[in-house]
């Protein structure tokens, strides 16, 4: 199979970029998820299994504790956790991969420290609208997830024979994750072919699964239960569902970063559903609203997000923020269902 992504000239400005570098930053996106962190910790592993001794992980604050378990998860260095030091490693770098996401300002606060390095900088990613002012752009919208354009990268730079499990196991863990554990933006053959390869380097793919989601506390079970009994709002004849959570409610649970992940999916097992919705109160700043939006049934949210809240991501699973109260981001929510009422109205095929 095939799995070749660059062009001649794309693979000799990656190699010859990465051959010149002896300071190397990876950084992804706020709030990272398996993917993020997956892509990154794998590129990491190739590029030292390369003889780079000098490469770093930055991302701007927490990963969530189902990651954890990832091989070398604590050398990552968090912008939150020290500003000074990651501003220090991206000032020094020659070169910069950016992992995961198409704009700058995904790095939120982190933001800063990209612009003080000078350094080369290669964009890996999946999202729509890349930014394009980078040495190179690696962009694959279609593809289920950075991790499997790192897969392809690492096949095509001819490193896969010496591609370790734990190298192997973040890329999995990348490509379950961004896919719902291969239940949507999976049904590209390549996909299943990487996965055999995964499988012969030795990841224990049934214990991945059951790291990264039968990890719940209790409360993050009860609060996902209070959620849906309480909270969700369907909207039949627009085939749609949202819901808030209030900081109260997740102070209620002992809400840790991570027990919300996924609960924006859960209203999509309703029949013939093309639009879920979740708004949720950030923890730390007040007026400031988390979205995230998913599609299914030929519906895109994608537009949406960018419409309506300060958003993007991909066509069918999209995020962004409000700077108002959650009742005014109910109210945003209605309007943008509204706008978009033809489309939603009309009878999905399931
Ligand atoms: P989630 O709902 O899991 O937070 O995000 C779903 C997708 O939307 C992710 O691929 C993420 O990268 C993208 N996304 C989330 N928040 C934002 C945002 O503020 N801006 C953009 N452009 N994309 C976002
Ligand atoms: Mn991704």
């Amino acid at each position: 199979m095939n799995i070749s992504l660059l062009n001649p000239q794309q693979l000799d400005i990656l190699k010859n970029t990465i051959s010149q570098a002896q300071h190397i930053v990876i950084c992804a996106h706020k709030s990272p998820d398996g993917d993020a962190v997956g892509s990154a910790l794998a590129w990491k592993n190739y590029l030292e299994n390369t003889g780079k001794t000098e490469v770093q992980i930055c991302l701007p604050d927490q990963t969530p504790d189902f990651l954890h378990w990832l091989p070398n998860h604590r050398q990552i260095l968090r912008y939150d956790r020290g500003p000074d030091k990651v501003k220090e490693v991206f000032h020094k770098a020659d070169l910069v991969f950016c992992l995961d996401f198409n704009q700058s300002s995904r790095l939120d606060d982190m933001q800063a420290a990209l612009e003080l390095s000078q350094a080369p900088r290669i964009l890996i990613d999946h999202h729509l609208d890349p930014d394009t002012n980078c040495a190179l752009t690696i962009s694959h919208p279609e593809m289920s997830s950075t991790s499997e354009i790192i897969f392809d990268l690492i096949w095509q730079l001819g490193a896969y024979d010496s591609m370790s499990c734990d190298c192997a196991a973040c890329i999995y863990c990348g490509m379950m994750t961004d896919t719902g554990g291969f239940t949507y933006n999976s049904t590209r053959p390549e996909i299943y072919f990487i996965i055999s390869k995964l499988l012969e380097k030795g990841i224990n793919k049934d214990e991945i699964y059951n790291l990264v989601y039968h990890n719940f506390s209790a409360n993050a079970i009860k609060l996902r239960a209070h959620i849906i009994l309480n909270k969700l709002n369907v909207i039949e004849e627009l085939h749609a569902a949202y819901f808030t959570v209030t900081k109260d409610e997740m102070r209620k649970f002992h809400f840790i970063k991570g027990d919300m992940e996924g609960l924006v999916n859960i209203p999509q097992k309703i029949r013939g559903l093309k639009l879920s919705i979740s708004l949720r109160e950030d923890t730390e700043r007040p007026n400031l609203i988390l979205v995230s939006l998913r599609s299914s049934n030929g519906f895109h949210c994608q537009p949406m997000a960018t419409r309506f809240f300060n958003g993007g991501g991909h066509a069918d699973a999209s995020g962004g923020k409000l700077f108002c109260t959650i009742e005014e981001a109910e109210q945003i929510t209605l309007r943008a269902l509204l706008a978009y009422k033809n489309e939603l109205q009309q009878k999905s095929a399931r």
